[in-house]
C-alpha cells in the first residue's frame, strides 16, 4: 500500500464532495492513519462526514486565520499522533467582494490572501514540530498562470499560494520535507459553488484532451496521495497538473 503506516493531517473535509474527503478515503485505503481539521460552525458537519470514511477519523479545530489555533495545533495533534508524515492543505476562501476584481476592497483581497495563500506557510510552520524527515506538504491550486473568468482576487491569492509553495520548498527542503501542489481542474465542491458563475468552468472538458468531469474529485485526490507517498522523493516546489491536459493546449 502506498501510505502504509503513514500519519497524516488533512485539512479541508467539509462535505463528501470535498477534494480532501476523497484524499482521506484513499489515504485510509492505502494504509494511512488520518486526523482531520475543521472549524466554527462547520465543525459538526465535518465530524458527521468523518463517520463516512472507511475508519472514522478524529477532527480537531483549526481556523487558519486564528493564531491561537495555529500556536496550539501541534500540541492538540499530539493527542492523536506522535509524529506526522504528511500534511494536506485543502483550504480556500474569499469573501464575495473578492470575485469582482475592480470593485474589491483591500479587506476582501486581504482575507483571500490570508486564508487561501499565507495559510500554507502558517499550517506548515504550525505542524513542523511533528513533521518527520521525508515528510510531505501538499496543497491544491487552480492554475494561477492565467486570468480566469470570475476567479479575480482568488486567482491572485492562488498566484501567491503557488509562490508560497516554492519558498516553503526552499526553506523546508534542508529539513528533508517536500512541498508540492496539485493544480486541479474545476470540481463542483462547496467552495467552487460559492464562486459566482462557476458554471462558466463547465466547458473545461471541451478543451481537455482527456476530457474532464467536474463532478469527480478522485483524480485530484489520487495525485495528492501520490505526492504524500514516498514515490516523489526528489520532487519539491512542483505543481502537478490534474486537469485533463487543459493547461498544455493552445485551443
Ligand atoms: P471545499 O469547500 O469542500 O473545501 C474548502 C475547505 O476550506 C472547507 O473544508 C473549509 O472549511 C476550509 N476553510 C475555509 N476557510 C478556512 C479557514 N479559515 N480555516 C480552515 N479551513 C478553512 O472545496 P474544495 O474544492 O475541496 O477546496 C479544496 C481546495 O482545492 C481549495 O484550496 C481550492 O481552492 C482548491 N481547488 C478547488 C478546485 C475546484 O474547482 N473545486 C479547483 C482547484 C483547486
Amino acid at each position: 500500500m502506498l501510505l502504509d503506516g503513514k500519519k497524516l493531517l488533512l485539512t479541508g473535509v467539509l462535505m463528501e464532495s470535498s477534494i480532501a474527503f476523497h484524499v482521506a478515503k484513499l489515504a485510509q485505503e492505502q494504509g494511512a492513519e488520518v486526523v482531520l481539521t475543521s472549524f466554527g460552525r462547520t465543525f459538526r458537519i465535518t465530524q458527521s462526514i468523518a463517520k463516512r470514511l472507511p475508519v472514522e477519523a478524529p477532527v480537531i479545530e483549526l481556523d487558519v486565520a486564528n493564531q491561537e489555533h495555529l500556536d496550539t495545533l501541534a500540541e492538540r495533534l499530539g493527542e492523536h499522533v506522535d509524529a506526522l508524515d504528511g500534511v494536506l492543505h485543502s483550504i480556500g476562501f474569499a469573501p464575495k467582494g473578492a470575485f469582482n476584481f475592480l470593485d474589491a476592497t483591500w479587506e476582501d483581497a486581504a482575507t483571500a490572501l490570508q486564508v487561501s495563500a499565507f495559510s500554507l506557510k502558517a499550517l506548515s510552520v504550525a505542524t513542523l514540530p511533528l513533521l518527520k524527515e521525508g515528510g510531505s506538504v501538499v496543497g491544491l491550486t487552480l492554475d494561477a498562470s492565467y486570468a480566469w473568468p470570475v476567479y479575480d482576487w482568488m486567482g491572485v491569492a492562488k498566484a501567491a499560494f503557488e509562490s508560497t509553495s516554492r519558498y516553503l520548498a526552499r526553506d523546508l527542503g534542508p529539513k528533508g520535507i517536500r512541498c508540492n501542489l496539485v493544480s486541479a481542474g474545476p470540481i463542483a465542491t462547496t467552495a467552487a459553488k460559492s464562486i459566482p458563475m462557476f458554471d462558466q468552468f463547465a466547458r473545461w472538458g471541451e478543451h481537455s484532451p482527456l476530457g474532464w468531469d467536474i463532478k469527480d474529485p478522485e483524480p485530484a485526490a489520487r495525485a495528492c496521495i501520490a505526492l504524500l507517498s514516498d514515490w516523489f522523493p526528489a520532487t519539491t516546489g512542483e505543481i502537478v497538473h490534474v486537469d485533463g491536459g487543459f493547461h498544455a493546449m493552445g485551443f
